[in-house]
């Protein structure tokens, strides 16, 4: 990033700060007891990194001594408001940054909540999330909210409380646009839907070949957690290396099965009649997205993937 987006990202951050804390301040007198029961956890994985978790959604919370990063808004503006007030009661500091991976709905309804704080996002997220909202017919004040004001191509750092949080793009994956957050330090990574855990994956606009490429990436980082997006977080969150690792075989296997089929001349069609992956036919999210899987692989190893 160039010292001038720096400092422009750093003067936004300055403008929206008063309407930050007033925000949080509202928000915290809001959480009254009977509030805390809603269906948002906040949970945090070691001292100052935390994911709230709303159904099987997690978004990645990153507090330092001068604010809060938040990764993915999620799914409306009722839970992303629920979020802000728990990092309010609990960190009790100003949201400063929300980076958003992917342009889905179900991880950006939310950015509404976040009008006081600078939104960053991939340059193509930014496309792709506006192209949505169009389709959608969303209202130009919704657009407005929700599109990010910073965009990257390769990489950008937020310098925090002495903090040095890296936001990268490390290929197409689950979108072409995804983000994931790394701060080296602390040896942790919040990677969003580029990881399922223990889910099947989701590839209605997403590329498998690729996405193997950039978990390949993914796990090449020197990081002891990797914070997936979708599904549970174990007990001990360094055991999500090894999730991860279960997630990126399924990758492989996926591959290697569209693989057999293009080399033995299968079309698409005979290739999603054949590829069953059966060991993963119990998981979430199997029976909608097999046959998506293979027919979008397909078609990226034959080079015919829009
Ligand atoms: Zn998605």
């Amino acid at each position: 990033m160039s010292k001038s987006t720096t400092a422009l990202l750093f003067m936004l951050a300055a403008a929206l700060f008063v309407f930050s804390v007033k925000a949080q301040e509202r928000d915290d007198s809001r959480l009254k007891p009977a509030e805390r029961n809603r269906s948002g956890t906040l949970r945090q994985l070691i001292p100052g990194y935390y994911v709230f978790s709303s159904t099987s959604f997690n978004s990645g919370v990153i507090a330092t001594s001068e604010g809060v990063v938040v990764l993915d808004a999620l799914s409306s503006e009722a839970i992303a408001g629920q979020e802000r007030e728990t990092i309010a009661s609990v960190i009790k500091q100003p949201v400063r940054f929300l980076v958003s991976s992917t342009f889905h709905n179900n991880y950006t309804w939310g950015n509404v909540a976040y009008q006081d704080v600078v939104k960053i996002g991939h340059e193509d997220y930014r496309t792709d999330l506006l192209a949505q909202m169009q389709r959608d017919h969303a209202s130009p004040e919704e657009q407005k909210a929700r599109l990010p004001q910073v965009t990257y191509r390769d990489r950008l750092t937020i310098h925090l409380g002495g903090k040095e949080i890296q936001v990268l793009y490390l290929g197409k994956g689950h979108t072409r646009s995804d983000s994931i957050i790394f701060v080296p330090q602390d040896r942790i990574a919040y990677v969003s839907e580029l990881f399922f855990s223990d889910q099947f994956l989701y590839i209605n606009d997403g590329y498998g070949v690729s996405w193997l490429k950039t978990l390949d990436a993914v796990e090449a980082l020197p990081a002891d957690i990797i914070v997936p997006g979708h599904g549970p977080i174990p007990e001990d969150p360094r055991e999500t290396r090894r999730g991860l690792h279960r997630f990126h075989q399924m990758l492989v296997d996926l591959r290697d099965a569209v693989q057999k089929e293009i080399a033995r001349g299968a079309t698409e069609d005979q290739a999603a009649a054949a590829i069953k992956l059966p060991q993963y036919e119990q998981m979430q999210g199997y029976k909608s997205q097999r046959e998506v899987a293979v027919r979008r692989t397909y078609r990226e190893m034959m080079g015919t993937l829009k």
